[in-house]
């Protein structure tokens, strides 16, 4: 029984790979999202069905009724643990969810990799020997290295661990060493019989987990973007890892699926934010030479604000407006209200387009989600490399909860830790209106020069407040 189903089990793995990669396709665009993402949780659900099937399929009766046992046990918890997380979880929210997501992909990864060692396949020989020492050990080295890199990430955006960069005296000599010992003691693990290895993995083990730990308290807040997206493609590594482990096809194509992805996206968020990815590999990057911006030194020229009732009159005579959204927008869930905003002006004429930074929010498409949600159409959500020359014909911009991504000391202040990072450059309109609270900096922790030019207003208060009360005022 076992054989035949070997075929089917790779038939359908084959068409769940597809689905998976279909999946990606669909999300890079927007329009196309949603089937991506039911194409996705198609393939999971067959890929779940396969592996139940074939372990039914395999094994003596007692393992099969334990082990089928435990597989139930294991989907119902994570599916109510899953589930339960997704429907509170808000949209700032997720990032951290996904951070502590990836560190999950990383504990299994350590944990196939113990259990593959103590527990071998049988008849593993010779070269076939040696090169599952070296899946082992590889895989558990990138899973515990994802998993405290991923906890700290996490702790980073939660905000319970310092956005400031941690920079040790040494620390790529440090990088360097811990490197160097987890390679070299790779060779007596493999010289080591039966088990007896143990010791070595456990301590590779920890000197792993000390690396991600230190790679990510070295990274700086408004870097953070791009380590989210390196994690992201280190738990694909790491899972692919498992399935080279575990002999499982699937899981080794959709681990370097999930690698291949993250590492495209921590390129793009590189260049985004103009970065160098090896920098990033090796840690502490983008933070070395560049001192912080004094506190409380604030730039020169005066705060002017602006009340909603006057703005919307400046609005319903604009005929280009520009909206920036940012992570306060997310906060505010104003979304809805802006996309109210932004029909009210078009059927009074005005053209409005929105101007979409790579790492605005925080996470990755975090502002393309909220928007598609609203009903914004998506040919007036433009990204940045698109937009950015159109500044200097606009009337009105409006950065609703934007700081950083709007910053003009990201271009012309070396001493800004966001110095080199492209912004949206706002500050060519005729007006900028910023909607924010207060003078709060933002995510990197930097003063924002915008706010004091002659050309800029600011809009106090809660963003869905503020877009409410210029619809009202605009419709006037
Ligand atoms: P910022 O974090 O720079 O600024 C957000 C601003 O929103 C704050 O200054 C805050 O000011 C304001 N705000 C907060 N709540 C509200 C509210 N309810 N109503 C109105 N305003 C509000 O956000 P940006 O989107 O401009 O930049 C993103 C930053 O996050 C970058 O530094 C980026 O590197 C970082 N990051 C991005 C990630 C990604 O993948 N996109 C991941 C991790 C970090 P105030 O309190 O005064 O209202």
């Amino acid at each position: 029984m076992g054989s035949d189903f070997s075929g089917v089990t790779a038939i359908a793995y084959l068409a769940s790979g597809v689905l998976f990669i279909r999946s990606l396709g669909g999300l890079s665009k927007q329009e196309t999202a949603r089937a991506g993402n039911a194409a996705g949780m198609v393939g999971m659900l067959v890929a779940i069905a396969v592996a139940a099937i074939t372990w039914v399929a395999s094994g003596d009766v007692g393992a099969r009724q334990a082990g089928l046992g435990l597989m139930v046990g294991a989907v119902v918890v994570g599916g109510v643990v899953g589930s339960t997380l997704a429907r509170r979880v808000e949209m700032t929210g997720m990032p951290e969810l996904v951070a502590m997501l990836h560190s999950f992909v990383g504990l299994a990864a350590v944990l196939v990799g113990f259990s593959s060692y103590l527990n071998p396949p049988a008849g593993l020989e010779g070269v076939r020997h040696t090169v599952h020492l070296a899946e082992i050990w590889a895989g558990v080295a990138v899973g515990a290295i994802t998993l405290t890199g991923s906890i700290v990430a996490w702790g980073k955006l939660k905000g319970t661990i310092t956005g400031k960069p941690l920079l040790l005296p040494g620390r790529h000599a440090l990088n360097a060493l811990i490197a160097l010992s987890i390679i070299g003691m790779g060779h007596p693990f493999q010289q080591m019989p039966g088990a007896s290895g143990l010791p070595y993995l456990l301590a590779m083990t920890g000197l792993a987990c000390l690396i991600g730990v230190h790679l990510v308290v070295a990274i700086g807040g408004a870097d953070m973007p791009v380590v989210v997206s390196l994690l992201n493609s280190y738990s694909g590594w790491a899972a692919a890892a498992a399935g080279f482990m575990l002999n499982n096809d699937l899981l080794i194509v959709t681990g370097a699926l999930v690698g291949s992805s993250g590492t495209i996206l921590s390129i793009i968020m590189c260049r985004a934010m103009n970065r160098s990815i090896l920098h990033v590999v090796f840690g502490g990057f983008g933070t070395s030479d560049v001192k912080p911006a004094a506190h409380g030194e604030a730039p020169a020229g005066v705060v002017q604000e602006i009340k909603a009732d006057d703005l919307g009159v400046v609005l319903a005579q604009a005929k280009n407006v520009i909206i920036v959204p940012g992570y306060g927008m997310a906060v505010s869930r104003a979304q809805s209200a802006v996309q109210d905003l932004t029909r009210t002006l078009r059927e009074q004429g005005v053209n409005v387009r929105f101007a979409i930074h790579p790492v605005a929010g925080r996470l990755p498409g975090h502002m393309n989600v909220l928007l598609a949600e609203a009903g914004v159409p998506y040919d007036i959500v433009l990204e940045m490399e698109h937009i950015n020359a159109d500044f200097d014909k606009t009337d009105v911009v409006l950065v609703i909860g934007a700081n950083d991504i709007v910053n003009p000391g990201a271009l012309d202040d070396p001493s800004s830790s966001i110095y080199g990072m492209p912004v949206l450059e706002v500050w060519k309109a005729r007006l900028t209106v910023v909607l924010k609270r207060g003078m709060a900096a933002g995510y990197a922790g930097v003063e924002n020069p915008l706010f004091y030019l002659d050309n800029n207003r600011m809009l106090f208060g809660d963003a869905r407040k503020s877009v409410e009360a210029l619809v009202a005022a605009v419709r006037k």
